[in-house]
Formats: structure tokens, C-alpha cells, sequence
């Protein structure tokens, strides 16, 4: 059975980079995809933008655009009206986040929605047409979860919100995804959890992934990237990388596969076609 595909793209970060998104987005669609979901800026500063990018995958594309919203720093009915501007514009699907203060900010600001579950709980209070609602999951543990697991807790709490699916922060081996599915499933988490992946082809954005996420260093990728003599040894390397660890999340069984895009499309599409998945 063909393994069901999708991408995440970012909205420009500036109008020259602009062109290169759309003709990533038109090549990505080709692939038929499930979806390819739109990054949201934290506090609500690129709605504008991600709402330009969903609208093209929606009138140009096939493919159906979900949107990424984040919540934190909104109250409720600043949040509701967030969704309503989305729906609006013929946007249907969402992945809710809570997603984090800006730096130097440490506490809440008073009465501002604090989780995810209750952002999806919102969305489907405010959406009256059919419609999906992601959620983020973290196989290695949300940095802000300790041994207790409690991102795990609110995995569930997303769940018992509405979430239809749940999507992964990147992870590098095949293993941790397995093992956290065993134990999300364990706590009751039953909805599908489409494993993220992120062909990464450089030892500097390697370092820089790892200090946003957390993550554990992956030693032989790094190893690889840095020893690699030049730009094609070091794609190479990192496209290899990406496809191996597919290829055995695909055999040990997945609900599908999300690919971190970075807004090209060369890349994943090797990636995804050594793999075996188109
Ligand atoms: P939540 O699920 O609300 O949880 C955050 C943490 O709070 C949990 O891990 C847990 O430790 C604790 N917690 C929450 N609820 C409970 C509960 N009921 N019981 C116990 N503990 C609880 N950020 C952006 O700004 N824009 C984006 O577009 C974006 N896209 C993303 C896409 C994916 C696939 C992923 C994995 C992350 C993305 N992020 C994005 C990052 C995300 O916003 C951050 O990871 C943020 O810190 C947490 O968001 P969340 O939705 O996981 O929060």
C-alpha cells in the first residue's frame, strides 16, 4: 500500500525568497501528497504571510493546505477570532499549538490560553464545517517535560480535546519513534502519530535543530556531515541519512510520513524516492 506523504513549508522570510516557495509548493503537490502544512510565527506576527501561502496551495494546487496556529499570548476570543480569519479564507484545517513566549517574556500574560488541547477545543467550538485538527507529539519528550513524561499527558489531553492526528517533532532514529508509540499507546493515546522527518545536509544546521529541539546528538550524522569535502558529499550524506530512517519507519509501520521541507523540493523528493515512497 502506498505510504500516505505530506511536507511542511515556512513562509517567506523575505519577497526575494518568495518565488522559490511557490515553484517548491507546485513541485511538492505533484507528489500528491496528503497535505502540506504552513508554520505560524509566534504571537500571531505571520498570520498575514502563512495565510498568503495556504491560499496559494488552496487555489493553485490540488493539495489541501492545513495551517499551523499557536495560541500562547492570546486569550480566548483573540484566539477565536484568529481561527474565524482562517475559515474565512477557505481554511479548514489546522494544527493547534500552544507554542512559546518570545524571549525575555518568562510569565503568562493574565487570562491567555496556555495548551494546545485548549486551542483544539476552540477550533472545533468555532468551525462548523468539517475539518482536521493536528497536534504536536515529541518521541524524545518535550524539552519543557521532564522524566514523568508529562508531554505525553498533554498528548492525551490534545486527544480527549478532539485532535484527529498527531505529528512528530524531528527525531533521528526509527527506535525512538517506535518506543514512544509504545508508550503514548500505553497511556491511551490512540490517534494516528505521523512521524516528522527532516533531511538535514549541513553540520551547521544540524547544531542549530539541535539547540531548538533538544534533541540528542545523532554522532554518526554529525560524523558524516563533517567529514564530508564539499556541498554533494555533504547532501549526500544527509539525504542518505533521511532515507534510511524512512525506509525503516515505512517497513516497521507508519501511518504516513511528514517531511520538513525547508521550502526546496530536490531534496525531499530524493529522499522520499530512495526510500522507496514514490
Ligand atoms: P502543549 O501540547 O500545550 O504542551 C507543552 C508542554 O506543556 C507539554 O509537553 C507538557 O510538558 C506541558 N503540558 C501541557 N498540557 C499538559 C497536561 N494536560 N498535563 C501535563 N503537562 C502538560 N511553533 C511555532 O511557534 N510555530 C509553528 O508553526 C510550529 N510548528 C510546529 C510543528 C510541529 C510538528 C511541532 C512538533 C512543533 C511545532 N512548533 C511550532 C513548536 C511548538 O509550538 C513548541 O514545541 C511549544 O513549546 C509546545 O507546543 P505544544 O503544542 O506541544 O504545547
Amino acid at each position: 500500500m502506498k505510504t500516505q506523504i505530506s511536507f511542511e513549508v515556512y513562509p517567506p522570510r523575505n519577497p526575494d525568497s518568495a518565488p522559490a516557495l511557490y515553484e517548491a509548493i507546485d513541485e511538492l503537490s505533484k507528489l500528491d501528497p496528503a497535505f502540506i502544512s504552513v508554520t505560524f510565527g509566534a504571537g500571531g506576527s505571520e498570520s498575514k504571510n502563512s495565510l498568503e501561502v495556504l491560499n496559494y496551495i488552496n487555489n493553485k494546487t490540488h493539495t489541501i493546505p492545513l495551517a499551523h496556529l499557536t495560541c500562547v499570548g492570546s486569550t480566548s476570543a483573540q484566539a477565536a477570532g484568529l481561527v474565524s480569519e482562517f475559515l474565512d479564507a477557505d481554511i479548514h484545517n489546522f494544527l493547534a499549538l500552544r507554542g512559546d513566549l518570545p524571549a525575555g517574556i518568562a510569565e503568562l500574560p493574565e487570562e491567555s490560553l496556555s495548551s494546545a488541547a485548549e486551542l483544539v477545543s476552540l477550533i472545533r467550538s468555532v468551525r462548523k464545517e468539517r475539518g482536521l485538527t493536528a497536534v504536536a507529539a515529541f518521541p524524545n519528550g518535550h524539552p519543557e517535560s521532564g522524566e514523568n513524561r508529562s508531554d505525553i499527558a498533554a498528548l492525551l489531553a490534545k486527544q480527549e480535546a478532539g485532535a484527529d492526528f498527531a505529528i512528530t517533532q524531528l527525531f533521528f532514529y526509527a527506535a525512538d519513534y517506535f518506543n514512544f508509540v509504545d508508550q503514548a499507546r500505553s497511556w491511551g493515546v490512540r490517534i494516528p502519530i505521523i512521524p516528522g522527518i527532516m533531511p538535514i545536509t549541513s553540520a551547521k544546521r544540524l547544531a542549530r535543530v539541535l539547540e531548538l529541539t533538544g534533541e540528542r546528538d545523532p554522532f554518526e550524522l554529525r560524523k558524516n556531515l563533517e567529514l564530508a569535502h564539499d556541498l554533494s558529499a555533504r547532501t549526500e550524506a544527509g539525504i542518505s541519512w533521511a532515507a534510511n530512517l524512512i525506509a525503516e519507519l515505512v517497513e516497521g509501520g507508519v501511518p504516513g510520513v511528514h517531511l520538513y521541507a525547508f521550502n526546496e523540493y530536490k531534496n525531499v523528493t530524493e529522499v522520499l524516492r530512495r526510500a522507496g515512497v514514490i
